[in-house]
């Protein structure tokens, strides 16, 4: 089991590759971990995550009595907390505000499209959460409701919210979800994605419900999550109508 001193070393591990990445500018985001006992730590008020230190970090209770007083928590510790109530197997909350994720979440669009395999094994749909005030109960009023079918939101005009069973998983899907939205917006500027067929996304639902199952590495509290918004994928019938309309043109043509 790890101890509190190595976590906070995984957490100045963590801000950094963030601050690095340009996830977080000047003293943005914040990460947190529940210990065994229900305690929760978390990063600082006011602190680039670029430049944590051990001392700074802030060990509270499950209800956010703070139990080490050498640092004020983070504004949004009450949203972290209620991420820990409502969903216990979660281990580690990541916020950030990585560039294209949040012009996604200011565009008021979710990642939800059938474009990446990747993306869609390992994290499925980002839903976008309704915006609230930032320290503030708002913040995560909407997020609540998504909360036990998915792993990654994305906070209209904010920024991004992961969670997961360890540190370490909840940042790789904040790595995932900024990784995704650079492609897809990539994608868009080149005229737009060709979208899995929905015989791939289902081939890709069945390897990833297998290996959810294998390697127990899951915790949604529900089974309404969505990999990815099938109504964007053209259906079988409407391509092949259109291939019979394009081989009837070229037939005309020749004719
Ligand atoms: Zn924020």
């Amino acid at each position: 089991m790890e101890t509190v001193t190595t976590l906070k070393r995984e957490i100045i591990q963590i801000g950094r590759r963030m601050y690095e990445r340009g996830y977080v500018a000047s003293n943005d985001g914040n990460i947190s971990v529940r210990l065994p006992n229900g305690n929760v730590l978390i990063t600082p008020s006011g602190v680039s995550k670029g430049f944590l230190n051990p001392e700074e970090m802030v060990l509270v209770d499950a209800q956010g009595k703070v139990l080490s007083h050498k640092s004020t928590p983070s504004s949004e510790l009450e949203m972290h907390l209620k991420i820990y109530e409502n969903r216990p197997c979660v281990v580690s909350v990541c916020h950030a505000h990585p560039i294209y994720a949040t012009a996604f979440a200011a565009a008021g669009k979710e990642l939800d499209t059938c474009l990446l395999s990747e993306t869609i094994f390992t994290l499925g749909k980002v839903p976008l959460v309704a915006y609230g005030t930032p320290g503030t109960k708002d913040i995560y009023r909407d997020l609540l409701r998504w909360l036990p079918d998915y792993d990654a939101f994305l906070l209209a005009n904010h920024g991004v919210v992961t969670v997961g069973k360890s540190l370490l998983k909840a940042y790789h899907k904040l790595e995932t979800v900024e990784h995704s939205a650079h492609i897809t917006y990539l994608t868009e500027q080149l005229g737009g994605g060709k979208l899995l067929s929905v015989r791939d996304v289902r081939k890709l639902e069945k390897l990833k419900q297998e290996a959810d199952i294998s390697t127990k590495t899951d915790c949604l509290t529900s089974d309404k999550s969505t990999i990815c918004d099938l109504k964007t994928v053209p259906e079988m019938s409407e391509l092949l109508v259109d291939e019979i309309v394009k081989r009837i043109i070229k037939r005309i043509r020749l004719g």
